[in-house]
């Protein structure tokens, strides 16, 4: 059994990164006018490496796939998703330690970016995907259909986190780039497949 939720996980993450690859150009496009152009290449590097590390190092349990992950991401992003997304799947493998429930695993996740982004819901970031995500597991609601609306709805928001927030103001219209990765999303489906 946990072989299998082992190598889902890991068919999981080599999926994302297929899905970040295909919309690299699409993902630093939305990083333009609010930021500065590279959300979708340091997100593609990422997770390319994320992909080659669970390939080479073929971890045995579902903390080590998190570690190795969270690694990947911090050294190889650059921008501020790194560290941000890294935090994230680092407090997930702790968690997944001490349980195997889908939602606790989630909120240690977003309770990461929360605390090394000094952030919260409705700024503007990747945390309007998050939070949404794992609120629709909570109420058995993830559709596309609702995720996809969230990601659109941060169009309406004023960024006051990342670089985004040097715009102030003018970032009202445009899609939040870290939004749009919905990494958030990703690993919501996969840990309840899994968990
Ligand atoms: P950088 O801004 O350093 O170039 P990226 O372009 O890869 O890094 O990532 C930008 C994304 O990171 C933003 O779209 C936003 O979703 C997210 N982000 C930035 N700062 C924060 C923060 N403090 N908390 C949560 N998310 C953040
Ligand atoms: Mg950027
Ligand atoms: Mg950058």
């Amino acid at each position: 059994m946990a072989e299998e939720l082992i190598s889902k996980l890991k068919a999981g993450f080599h999926w994302e990164t297929g899905k970040i690859d295909q919309n690299k150009d699409y993902l630093s496009e939305l990083d333009t006018p609010i930021g500065d152009g590279d959300h979708g290449n340091n997100m593609s590097r990422g997770m390319d490496a994320v992909s080659e590390s669970l390939a080479s190092k073929k971890p045995e349990t579902i903390q080590d796939i998190f570690k190795l992950t969270a690694m990947a991401l911090i050294s190889k992003v650059g921008g501020a998703s790194g560290p941000l997304y890294g935090t994230a799947m680092m407090e997930m493998g702790k968690t997944s330690g001490t349980t195997s429930e889908a939602l606790p695993i989630l909120e240690a996740g977003i309770a990461g970016i929360e605390k090394r982004g000094n952030s919260k819901p409705g700024e503007k970031t990747m945390l309007d995907e998050w939070a949404p995500a794992i609120e629709a597991i909570k109420t058995g609601s993830l559709t596309q259909g609702n995720l996809d609306a969230a990601v659109e709805a941060t169009k309406g928001l004023v960024a006051t986190r990342g670089r985004a927030s040097y715009v102030g103001e003018r970032s009202i219209g445009h899609i939040d780039p870290g939004a749009m990765s919905k990494i958030g999303e990703g690993l919501s489906r996969l840990i309840k497949e899994v968990a």
